[in-house]
């Protein structure tokens, strides 16, 4: 016990604890070397990952995939007070947020350094709201834990019911993310390949996952980290990616194409920030995997893609035939692009529904109703148009849960309908 407390407290966590002001932006790195003590298989299976990712990235030269892998993403929410226990629109905003950054359809593209920009690259990983449980009952891909655990620390505690927390759901099936209070001012942490089944996935506090307000309109997040670059950072790391300086003085991240750095980097360096003899375009302080503040953070590289790319098709290629997802969208924010507004009322129903649609652009729409074992029960299409206003009989439906889609073009929209 006091070895292993004893290693843990020389990892440097407690001295955030120190000072509860202070931001420990990442514990994946001390969490890795809790497993090392405390996990009999951790270093062994860690290094047969990382073996299959350069065998894998040797037999694919060319680092792009071309095919796109879509992970089945449940989040468990395990609260202790009220506002701990985000909306599910904040959750949903954490994946879009991991959409748009792992696709480089961020928005604040335009950040990124003009040097760096060439090394940008969408990874052809695309993240999904589980619809499917364990079960094969229909979900919204959000559990919610009511806890008498006031915060939480990387002894993994959140990470099973017996603790306190929520077990994860098949790590094989989906990518668990679990939002808790996390003390000591950490930001977030996560298994790399080679951790237990039990305890696999990632961990982030509530004030820093997702980008929007709660659904009341209060804004929780914790700037400057309130963009949802943490869970970004963290999936990296769970994904088999370091963090860019390689942990040690000019370390390597075993990536080609990001430039060796010194250290980390917080808040948001000037253009160039040179270390390590690294210029003259410096470090990559926009580079997911750096500790930029939320609004620095913009880039990951045609290497990281890969090297997530290849761990996707190696430890984790399980993933890559879940049925997690079934029936289920990408990403609801992403859509809102263009559907502006999406409403059905009542809900719950029984006669009819008045359902109402705003497009950004004209265009086609179409509706659909499914029902929870995934079979469409109606469906009907529109021709081009703006603002819908439909009155819909749903009285030849049985009482039950359904999904109501609307589709606009590439972009679709869900929300749940009940009928009683
Ligand atoms: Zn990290």
């Amino acid at each position: 016990m006091n070895k292993l407390l004893l290693a843990f407290l020389s990892t440097g966590v407690i001295t955030a604890s120190i000072n509860a002001q202070s931001i420990q932006r990442c514990s994946t790195t001390e969490y890795e070397h809790f497993l090392e003590e405390t996990d009999p298989n951790f270093t062994y299976n860690r290094e047969q990952a990382d073996l299959a990712v350069e065998e894998w990235l040797k037999n694919h030269p060319n680092e792009k995939a071309g095919t796109i892998i879509t992970i089945p993403v449940v989040v468990h929410v395990v609260y202790n007070t009220s506002q701990q226990n985000i909306s599910d629109k904040q959750v949903y905003s954490g994946i879009d947020v991991l959409n748009r950054d792992y696709s480089r359809q961020n928005l604040d593209t335009g950040n990124t350094a003009s040097a760096f920009k060439p090394d940008a690259a969408d990874t052809e990983i695309r993240f999904c709201v589980a619809h499917r449980d364990p079960n094969g009952a229909w979900t919204n891909g959000i559990t919610r834990t009511q806890t008498s655990t006031s915060s939480f620390n990387t002894n993994d505690a959140v990470k099973s019911n017996g603790t306190g927390g929520k077990t994860g759901w098949d790590r094989n099936k989906y990518l668990n993310i679990w939002v808790c209070n996390l003390g000591s001012g950490l930001l977030g942490y996560a298994t790399p390949p080679g951790a237990s089944a039990s305890s696999d996935g990632v961990v982030c506090g509530y004030k820093y996952f997702g980008d929007i307000a709660d659904t009341d309109g209060t804004f929780i997040l914790s700037a400057p980290y309130n963009r949802g670059r943490t869970a970004t950072h963290e999936v990296g790391h769970w994904l088999n990616l370091r963090h860019i300086w390689g942990d040690s003085n000019c370390g390597s991240d075993l990536v080609n194409d990001t430039p060796t750095q010194q250290t980390s980097n917080f808040g948001c360096p000037n253009f160039p920030h040179i270390t390590c003899s690294n210029g003259p375009n410096g470090d990559m302080y926009n580079n997911y995997m750096d500790y930029s503040d939320d609004g620095c953070m913009n880039i990951f590289t045609v290497g990281q893609g890969a090297r997530m790319q290849a761990c996707l098709n190696t430890t984790r290629s399980s993933l890559k035939t879940s049925d997690g997802c079934e029936g289920a969208v990408n990403s609801l924010k992403e859509e809102m692009k263009t559907i502006t507004n999406f409403s059905i009322f009542p809900n719950p129903a029984s006669e009819n529904i008045q359902v109402q649609v705003e497009l950004g652009i004209e265009n086609e729409i179409s509706l659909e109703i499914i029902d929870i074992t995934g079979k469409r029960v109606f469906q009907k299409s529109y021709s081009k148009l703006q603002q819908l206003s439909d009155n819909i009989s749903i009285s030849n439906l049985e009482s039950g849960i359904y999904m109501i889609k609307v589709n606009s073009g590439t972009y679709h929209q869900i929300k749940k309908l009940i009928i009683n």
